[in-house]
């Protein structure tokens, strides 16, 4: 009797072992495809960076994006799921160059979390020459909108590629495949643009937007960036900077202006009203445009901005 109880109890914990094993070895969901759980748990900070990820990391990642399309990333409240997902994050993206700083959102979530710089989370920009902003008490402050070059944008590629291959060994090859593919299509866009905007007249050649935050982009294709406030973090439109704006306006030949999306446009429809100016277009600046519309990710938004920019400086 003994011995039959004791053979029962042996039969009993195997079962349990093999069922422990089965769910642990389980690597596919009910569609055959790697069940989320699986996949690199990926966090960014803003919908550009989240784009970026999507593109090299495709179906092998599961990805959340923090700050809301359409919204400022210099300044956000991360929501409860935010810190969810930070904290089960095997990679987080941020932007880095003094773009999520505005009110230390960033720092602290990664706090929250328990996440540690270079191991849990990474600045994509880590490989680019940074610019400064120009104004005088900031003048050690670097400018984050490095994106808006595209040969920093394919920078930024490259390092969530080199992150993704480091932290997902399995995938590496297909990471640097996706990487490379992209890269490609960026630096034709680029180099394409770059041809186009030669036949701008040297006197038009003024970039006016709300935000500062063309210095990057205007460096790379030929242009002088000018604008209302320097950078979002910053009171916007305020009367010395109107007037600051319109006398550079009022002094140059430029034929129109532009407005960012993800900023308050006042601003920029009272200078067009005191300048005569009118407003060409919207561009992007801090954020992709809403899912299905023109300019959802980084490619389609940077050309849209590339050849806005050229038509409305050619009236
Ligand atoms: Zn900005």
């Amino acid at each position: 009797m003994k011995r039959k109880l004791s053979i029962l109890l042996a039969a009993a914990a195997s079962l349990v072992l093999l069922a422990a094993c089965g769910s642990g070895q389980s690597k596919t969901d009910a569609s055959g495809e790697n069940s989320s759980e699986e996949k690199l748990q990926v966090v960014a900070t803003n919908s550009i960076i989240a784009d970026m990820a999507k593109e090299i990391g495709g179906e092998l990642i599961a990805l959340h994006s923090i700050v809301p399309v359409g919204t400022d990333p210099h300044e956000y409240e991360p929501l409860p799921q935010d810190i969810q997902k930070a904290s089960e994050a095997d990679v987080v993206l941020y932007n880095g160059l003094n773009l999520e700083t505005g009110n230390g959102w960033f720092e602290k979530l990664m706090d929250t979390a328990g996440k540690k710089e270079n191991t849990d989370y990474f600045a994509v920009s880590r490989t680019v020459t940074p610019m400064y902003l120009s104004n005088q008490e900031s003048s050690h402050t670097e400018d984050p909108h490095a994106w808006l070059d595209i040969s920093n944008g394919i920078a930024y590629s490259e390092e969530i590629a080199r992150i993704f291959a480091e932290k997902d060994l399995e995938n590496k090859e297909k990471y640097l495949e996706n990487s490379e593919a992209y890269t490609e299509k960026l630096k034709e866009l680029d180099q394409t643009a770059k041809a186009e905007f030669s036949d701008i007249p040297e006197e038009k050649r003024l970039l006016v937007t709300s935000e500062g935050a063309f210095k990057y982009f205007s460096k790379a294709y030929g242009l002088t960036a000018a604008y209302i406030w320097e950078i979002n973090t910053e009171s916007q439109g305020t009367p010395e900077q109107m007037k600051t704006i319109i006398d550079t306006v009022k002094s140059s030949d430029v034929p129109s202006l532009f407005v960012e999306t993800s900023v308050d446009a006042r601003s920029m429809e009272r200078l067009s009203k005191e300048a005569d100016l009118p407003i060409y277009s919207k561009i992007f600046t801090d954020s992709v445009a809403e899912k299905g519309e023109d300019g959802d990710s980084y490619y389609t938004m940077m050309k849209w901005n590339l050849e806005k920019i050229h038509e409305g400086l050619s009236q």
